[in-house]
């Protein structure tokens, strides 16, 4: 089934992110957490793509064993570091696997990286060469405090316009801690024309040292108000786990009341969180 029919369908979307193995050593065990995520049976799942590619037939594999259990599957794929060839033979052994749906990004430039002759520059690019190839529904990444590369917001809005023109057809933001902020960035969107569903990726923190890395990575402001629930049980981790979940939960409702009928989580592959989010909404996306 296509995401867009989903995120645009009557009952609200509750999705899960997961990640696949770096090794084959584990591929079973991170199978088994990710379809013990997909028995939760959230409206669609994404696997993530490890930097680089090597790992790419565990999102595929994973993302395949996740629809056997009637869970569609959103498999993502980056180009920065691959070829106009390679990523012909991946679309190929998405589709051979029934996948239906690509989250195309352009991946983390490697540090060092000679960006002369490269074959992708922006996940605009892939996404022209996945509609090219037929079959897929398109999705790409978006950023409410702007991507670290860009010059500017603005810019960086613009250069998401031209992802569209290329065809993507939703968007999935970047993890963020305050809902003001994505708030703003939706009316930036409507200003600027991006009129394509956007779906807020909502990160539960559930451990102190996962706020550093969190807001490093994504370059997301943390508000004072989790910040000091940090400063009072960071070394008590049954009670962090308690109040990232109910931070999380928070941000969630907030969402849905003020109008997104998706929203998708970042599971870390833990689904005992995501299991306690889900219920927690429950009624809202039954
Ligand atoms: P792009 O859309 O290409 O944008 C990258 C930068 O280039 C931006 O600053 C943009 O403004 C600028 N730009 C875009 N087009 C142009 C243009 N035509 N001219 C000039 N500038 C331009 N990484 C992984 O490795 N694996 C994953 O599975 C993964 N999943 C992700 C899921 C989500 C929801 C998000 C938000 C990010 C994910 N990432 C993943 C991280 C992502 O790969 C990085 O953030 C990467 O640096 C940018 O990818 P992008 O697809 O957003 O790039």
């Amino acid at each position: 089934m296509k995401i867009i029919d989903i995120i645009k369908g009557d009952k609200p979307s509750f999705s899960f992110e997961v990640f696949p193995p770096k090794t084959e050593e584990i591929f079973e065990p991170v199978k088994d957490t990710a379809l013990k995520i997909a028995d939760l049976k959230p409206s669609y799942m994404s696997i993530t793509y490890g930097a680089g590619g090597g790992t790419s037939k565990f999102t595929a594999d994973i993302a395949a064993s996740i629809q056997e259990k009637g869970v569609p599957s959103l498999a993502h794929l980056s180009c920065i570091s691959s070829t106009k060839e390679r990523i012909q033979e991946e679309l190929t052994m998405l589709k051979e696997k029934g996948i239906e749906n690509i989250l195309a990004l352009r991946g983390d430039i490697p540090q060092g990286m000679n960006m002369d002759h490269l074959d992708y520059h922006y996940a605009s690019e892939l996404a022209e060469d996945i509609k090219n190839f037929g079959g897929f529904c398109i999705g790409g990444a978006c950023y409410p405090e702007t991507h670290p590369d860009s010059v500017n917001a603005e810019q960086d809005i613009e250069n998401l316009k031209k992802k569209i023109d290329c065809g993507v057809e939703f968007l999935v933001t970047q993890m963020f801690f305050s809902n003001d902020i994505m708030y703003n960035y939706m009316y930036r969107l409507l200003k600027a024309g991006i009129d394509v569903p956007v779906v807020p990726g909502i990160m539960p923190i559930t451990n102190a040292k996962q706020v550093a890395t969190a807001a490093k990575l994504s370059n997301s402001f943390v508000p004072q108000s989790f910040l000091r629930i940090v400063d009072r049980y960071g070394s008590n981790p049954a009670v962090m786990r308690q109040a990232g979940i109910a931070f999380a939960t928070e941000q969630i409702i907030d969402l849905y009341a003020n109008g997104f009928n998706a929203v998708h989580i970042y599971t870390m592959n833990k689904p005992d969180v995501a299991a306690a989010i889900m219920n927690n909404v429950s009624e809202i996306i039954k």
